[in-house]
């Protein structure tokens, strides 16, 4: 049997696709020709990139919900199945900074991190595990970070949801390997995003030195590690994750 990228006929639901890593995964997957369900807190907000996707001839659907929230998680999730037939890939890419020394960090500072970044990647694999676990194949791909790996201060919140992310990405790769779903993250390091944009230069200088390839990672570089877990090339590859960090944090 050849391996190939090729996701013709498959089809991939993205959270956080209207812009940055979530949009550029969202492209990449059409380009490599799977239809996709685009989630974002609003809907008109990913109509751009669904445009796109329709302009490669696949199709798009572009859905609003807060992913932190279980029952507008599952509603996305049940409107993305009904129309597209069936998902074959999850990418849990949503995410929010809200940066802060600890001493001085607010309660909801923490709990709305916790919530989109952590429990908002609970809630779509509790929507759409039921449905792969009976088509007995799946690929569910959650983006953490590199903070998740080596804590950073300044972002006890964001560190502590994305190391949960990765407690919670290898516990489902066990569940689930039975029923051949693989369950991987993606860990990018720095990348040029809205995220990243507001950070003061002298820091964005800092991070840039500590790259041993030298640049800053692009949405583009961390989409390619989502595709290659998403395809047959990712196969035989579960619970792992992919630093996406041009070696940041090795
Ligand atoms: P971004 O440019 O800020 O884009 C994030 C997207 O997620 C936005 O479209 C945003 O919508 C959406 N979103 C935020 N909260 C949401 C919610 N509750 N429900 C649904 N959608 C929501 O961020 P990014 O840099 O592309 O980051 C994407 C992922 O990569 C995140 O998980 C982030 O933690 C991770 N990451 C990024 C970097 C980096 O250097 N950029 C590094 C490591 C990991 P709105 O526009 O409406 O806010």
């Amino acid at each position: 049997m050849g391996v190939s990228i090729d996701l013709s006929g498959k089809t991939a639901l993205v959270t956080g696709a209207a812009r940055g890593i979530g949009r550029a995964i969202a492209l990449r997957l059409a380009q490599a020709g799977a239809d996709v369900a685009l989630v974002d807190l609003d809907a008109d907000m990913c109509g751009p990139a669904a445009e796109s996707i329709r302009e490669l001839g696949r199709r798009a659907v572009a859905l609003g919900a807060d992913v932190a929230d279980f029952a507008q998680a599952s509603a996305a999730a049940e409107r993305a199945l009904a129309e597209l037939g069936r998902l074959d890939i999850l990418v849990n890419n949503a995410g929010i900074t809200r940066d802060g020394l600890f001493l001085r960090m607010a309660e909801q500072d923490f709990d709305r991190v916790v919530a989109v970044n952590l429990k908002g990647c609970f809630n779509f694999c509790r929507a759409l595990a039921r449905s792969m676990t009976k088509a007995r194949s799946g690929r569910i791909i959650n983006v953490a970070s590199v903070i998740g790996i080596t804590g950073n201060a300044g972002q006890a919140n964001y560190a502590a949801a994305k190391a949960g992310l990765l407690g919670l990405t290898k516990s489902l790769a066990k569940e689930f390997g039975a029923r051949n779903i693989t369950v991987n993250a993606v860990a990018p390091g720095f990348i040029m995003t809205d995220m990243t944009e507001a950070l003061p230069d002298e820091v964005k200088e800092e991070s840039r030195k500590a790259i041993p390839l030298g640049r800053f990672g692009t949405p583009e570089d961390v989409a390619g590690a989502v595709l290659f877990l998403a395809s047959d090339l990712g196969a035989y590859v579960t619970g792992h994750v992919l630093l996406a960090d041009g070696g940041m944090a090795m």
